[in-house]
């Protein structure tokens, strides 16, 4: 009987400083705590891998934070460990997100021979005043020398993330960035639009600028409305042109290189989260892990099985009933919650229509037993009116008018 699959995310939460916009669980944190955090990580990693042998590991991603500000001494030993404890498939798909200035030409040859296939580098932009003001720690130079690096070592996998709608940022000076990563042929191309986040620098800097972009108002630092789809046009025209295929919302990759882990997230693929506040999804149960760094420190020390106790209520034809329901859990999670078969239904929608793709009429009849017109027909039927959605040999997926609007669209799904 072949093995059901899952895919493997750790989570690094250190940076060397914190950027003006991340709302991410990242920080600063010296090298006896960053080691005391591999140490928590790789009894993690024993603990869940023993627990999981009838999976088959298909991808693991290494996010974070700057997952490449760990000593590789350190990478290499959480590598070890992964291969060690969970049957990793011998195609995975094994990235590492680099930030430049923390990465070494002997750093990428440790990932390389760890097993590590897949590079994704955070650029954001090519122009050194927007990334100081930003708060980047690098300069495009530096950037330019850690994409030279990982090449040099062999890597033929290699994502570069860009920013469009930054403070005083223009369609012009965004198509300067475009163009300057362009030349360097990455195979993958994540161009994510900045969204002010509260609890940033931004948020107190920006706020009433975001608040009049998204109503279409004039703005003082925030490109208007107008500038940002320019923007965005400019990055999907220019991608095109370039041999890209606008596979997700903010992912672009060349022919084979769309990144399988990610896809794996929109097909609601069994995922484990470890580390420090990361979450998971095993069938069908969502859990978070502790997000307090020595919380997270101190139950790590001893992993242990428990059951995670919820209030539900549910409302059925006869009435509301309310029942306590009990989850398998560790003393590692912070919360844990089973997603019924109408949040599974939505999520599959949600997500598998974020991909340019869209979704399967016969996955979806796989996973529920039931045809997708069977829950949507009025929906569909609708949306195919307006002209934002197709169907087309055996995929549901938005038109690029439906991608526009994408949130109305998306809205529609909600049972
Ligand atoms: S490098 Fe990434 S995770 Fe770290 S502070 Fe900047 S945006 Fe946040």
């Amino acid at each position: 009987m072949s093995k059901k699959t899952m895919e493997l995310y750790i989570h690094i939460p250190f940076c060397i400083k914190k950027c003006q916009y991340c709302d991410f669980l990242s920080f600063a944190a010296d090298e006896s705590t960053q080691n005391d955090y591999v140490q928590a990580l790789l009894r993690e990693i024993a603990y869940y891998g023993s627990r999981c042998m009838d999976y088959l590991v298909t991808t693991v991603y290494i996010g974070g934070g700057t997952p490449s500000w760990l000593r590789e001494e350190s990478m290499e030993e959480i590598m070890t460990a992964v291969k060690h404890s969970f049957a990793l498939a011998s195609d995975a798909e094994v990235s590492i997100e680099c930030n430049p200035g923390t990465v070494t030409d002997h750093k990428f040859a440790v990932y390389r021979r760890s097993g590590i296939n897949r590079i994704s580098i955070g650029l954001q932009s090519a122009s050194d005043e927007e990334l100081k003001l930003l708060g980047r720690i690098h300069t495009f130079d530096q950037f330019l020398k850690t994409y030279e690096l990982a090449r040099r070592n062999g890597f033929d996998n290699i994502n570069v993330d860009i920013m469009s709608s930054l403070p005083g940022q223009t369609s012009e000076s965004f198509g300067q960035t475009l163009q300057q990563v362009l030349r360097l042929k990455p195979e993958h191309i994540s161009a994510y639009s900045l969204i002010i986040e509260k609890g940033t620098p931004f948020y107190d800097l920006y706020k009433f600028d975001a608040v009049k972009q998204k109503a279409g108002m004039p703005t003082f630092v925030l490109p208007t409305e107008d500038e940002v789809y320019r923007m965005t046009k400019l990055t999907e025209q220019g991608l095109k042109e370039a041999g890209y295929e606008h596979y997700e919302v903010s992912n672009f990759a060349k022919p084979g290189y769309a990144c399988r882990h990610n896809i794996g997230y929109w097909e609601r693929e069994n995922y484990l989260g470890l580390g420090l506040g990361a979450s998971s999804l095993m069938e069908n149960i969502r859990y978070s892990n502790i997000s307090d760094l020595y919380e997270y420190l101190e139950q790590s020390a001893n992993i242990r099985e428990g059951l995670w106790e919820n209030e539900v209520s549910e409302e059925r034809a006869d009435g509301v009933y309310s029942y306590t329901e009990e989850l398998p859990a560790t003393n590692l999670h912070a919360s844990a919650e089973r997603i019924g078969r109408k949040g599974q239904i939505e999520e599959f929608m949600f997500l598998g229509l974020r991909m340019t793709g869209g979704v399967s009429r016969e996955r979806f009849e796989k996973c529920f037993g039931i045809p997708i017109e069977a829950v949507y027909q009025e929906v569909l039927s609708h949306l195919q009116a307006e002209g934002l959605l197709l169907k087309r040999a055996g995929r549901i997926y938005l038109t690029e008018q439906g991608q526009d609007v994408s949130n109305y669209a998306l809205a529609q799904f909600l049972l």
